[in-house]
């Protein structure tokens, strides 16, 4: 009898789950259930469509159900929700009545978006971002507006921001915490990119949270600090919680950032025993950091393809593990790009750890070539032990490479000594100074270290 391997969740960690899978085991018979119409997009470009940078929203679509069924012999059974699974019996239960036997399942409902409970969150004209259909709708609805207030001032929010003023919106941006992309970036980084951002006629109210959406039919304002902010159109970018629906059903273990818990070959808990045959991945589970003992929840498409991986191997009978997540995440907003990885210092105070920081200005080419863009470089490392455990970078240019970069280095434990004299960084003058911003920064937090600055 050929393996049953049922995955629930047609995102990134749910896919690759199910084609690694066939990878492994050729005869397996694999299902794939999503609640959603489509499959095979990134969220992340459904932004880059709202906006029009990507001509329409079936380019985002990588793969349809009928290719993975053509190509891959996986079934995919769309806009067919699983309403339970018995994990003793092994039996997905589908919302339509049917049900369908298991072997090896693997769970990756991803995330949801978090809406914070306030009154008129309901009214027409509030928006959340994350699927085609929510994108089609927005970008519809945004033809009749002008005016955007936009709720969080992470990531999400910020690319929404600037995509909506592309479009010529006025757009206002309400924060909570004092800075943009709170904790995942340090005030100095966050505060370039905000003056960034205003330079492109976006406006930030922050420390503010919202309190309340007004309107009689439709969103007519958003109300915070107690003022009010007149627009047509409020869009909630108040962070992902871990879609815990199947898990709490299922009766698996949830850890304390309320994701699932999970174990290094992906396997949740149950009574605080290692479960057989199911495997989690993806947005709703949180995993070891790589950057210092403890739990992180990485929410990243690049996180999600790599966790997927390793449940597809451990469900097709083979076996893989995930050590950890450094979770290095890059942005484009405007004319600039920031980017992180490992540990900011908001985070390392979170894991208890003492820091310094290292940080230079730097050009993103030879100062004598032209075309050159301001670089920042900062780097963090463990004030006892020297090794690195986060960057950022903000700059007009080129900060994928050099983020990539850090991240080996922090992947291999490396000390700010060992990175000063071993990391060498390729060189030509359209690509970098002869000594990179990264190295500068790494320069001066050894200073820092040895106490000679
Ligand atoms: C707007 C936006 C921009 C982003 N930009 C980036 C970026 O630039 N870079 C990056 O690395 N990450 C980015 N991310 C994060 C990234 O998209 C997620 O980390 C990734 O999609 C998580 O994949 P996943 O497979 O865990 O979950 P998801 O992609 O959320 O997939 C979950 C799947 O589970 C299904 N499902 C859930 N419950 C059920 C059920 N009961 N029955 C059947 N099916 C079910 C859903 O239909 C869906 O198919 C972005 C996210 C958003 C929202």
């Amino acid at each position: 009898m050929p393996r049953k391997i049922v995955v629930i969740g047609a995102g990134g960690a749910g896919l690759t789950a199910a084609s690694t899978a066939r990878e492994h085991n050729p005869e397996a018979k694999i299902d794939v259930f999503t609640e959603d119409e489509y499959i095979a997009y990134s969220p992340c470009a459904v932004i880059y469509a709202i906006e029009g940078v990507i001509e329409d929203f079936d380019s985002i679509i990588m793969h349809t159900p009928e290719y993975y069924g053509k190509k891959r012999n996986i079934s995919v059974h769309t806009k067919t929700k699983v309403a339970s699974v018995d994990v003793d019996k092994k039996i997905v239960n589908v919302a339509d009545g049917t049900s369908m036997p298991y072997d090896a399942l693997v769970l990756a409902t991803g995330g949801r978006m978090f809406v914070p409970p306030i009154e008129g969150v309901k009214l027409p004209g509030v928006y959340t971002i994350k699927h085609v259909a929510e994108g089609k709708a927005m970008k519809a609805a945004l033809k009749k507006t002008d005016c955007v207030v936009i709720v969080g001032a992470g990531v999400i929010g910020l690319m929404m921001a600037v995509a909506v003023r592309n479009l010529g919106k006025k757009v206002t941006v309400l924060e909570r915490y004092p800075n943009v992309i709170p904790r995942i970036i340090d005030e100095d980084m966050s505060a370039i990119v905000q003056k960034h951002c205003e330079g492109l006629g976006i406006k930030f109210v922050m420390g503010t949270p919202i309190t309340a959406i007004k309107g009689k039919e439709k969103v007519e304002s958003a109300v915070a600090g107690g003022k009010e902010y007149p627009c047509g159109m409020v869009i909630m970018a108040t962070g992902v919680r871990a879609n815990l629906e199947l898990p709490n059903q299922m009766g698996l273990e949830i850890g304390q950032l309320g994701a699932v818990r999970a174990s290094t070959t992906l396997q949740p808990y149950r009574n605080d025993h290692l479960v057989s045959d199911i495997y989690v991945a993806g947005d709703m589970i949180m995993c070891e950091s790589a950057a210092t003992p403890g739990p992180i929840m990485s929410q990243l498409g690049s996180t999600a393809v790599r966790q997927g991986r390793v449940a597809g191997i451990n469900a097709a009978g083979g076996y893989a593990t995930y050590p950890a997540a450094l979770s290095p995440w890059v942005t484009y907003l405007g004319e600039i790009q920031a980017a992180g990885t490992g540990l900011s210092k908001g985070l390392a105070e979170y894991f208890g750890l003492s820091i310094v920081e290292g940080k230079a200005v730097g050009l993103t080419r030879a100062r004598y070539y032209p075309g050159g863009k301001e670089i920042t470089a900062k780097i963090i490392a463990d004030k006892e032990t020297h090794r690195i455990l986060g960057a950022q970078l903000v700059g007009g240019e080129e900060v994928t490479g050099r983020i990539n970069w850090m991240t080996g280095a922090i992947l291999n434990n490396v000390t700010v000594e060992e990175f000063v004299t071993s990391y060498e960084n390729a060189y030509c003058p359209p690509t970098s100074m002869v000594k990179d911003v990264v190295n500068q920064a790494a320069e001066v937090l050894m200073a820092k270290l040895n106490g000679s600055k």
